[in-house]
């Protein structure tokens, strides 16, 4: 998936979201990473598929346009900060 088909107002979005500490890592299993992001309206499910190595989410957003939303932006960002810290 590309990243630059995703508009700068989601990567603005989903920076945000990160740096104010809106993601939460919720259980990872051997094949999956659950992680919910703390929303003014209503919180939202990010699910990473290792095997698969594909992002969802149950946001409006995703669903309507099967694209990475600013609430799988947050958690890759989440993940690259958990990984450098190593
Ligand atoms: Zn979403």
């Amino acid at each position: 998936m590309s990243m630059n088909k995703i508009s700068w107002k989601t990567r603005r979005k989903a920076y945000w979201l990160f740096k104010n500490g809106k993601v939460k890592k919720e259980i990872e299993s051997p094949k999956r990473i659950h992680f919910t992001i703390l929303n003014d309206t209503e919180d939202k499910q990010v699910m990473y598929d290792k095997n698969k190595d594909s992002w969802s989410c149950d946001c409006r957003y995703y669903a309507l346009k099967l694209k990475d939303c600013s609430h799988i932006l947050a958690s890759k960002l989440f993940m690259e900060e958990e990984e450098n810290a190593g």
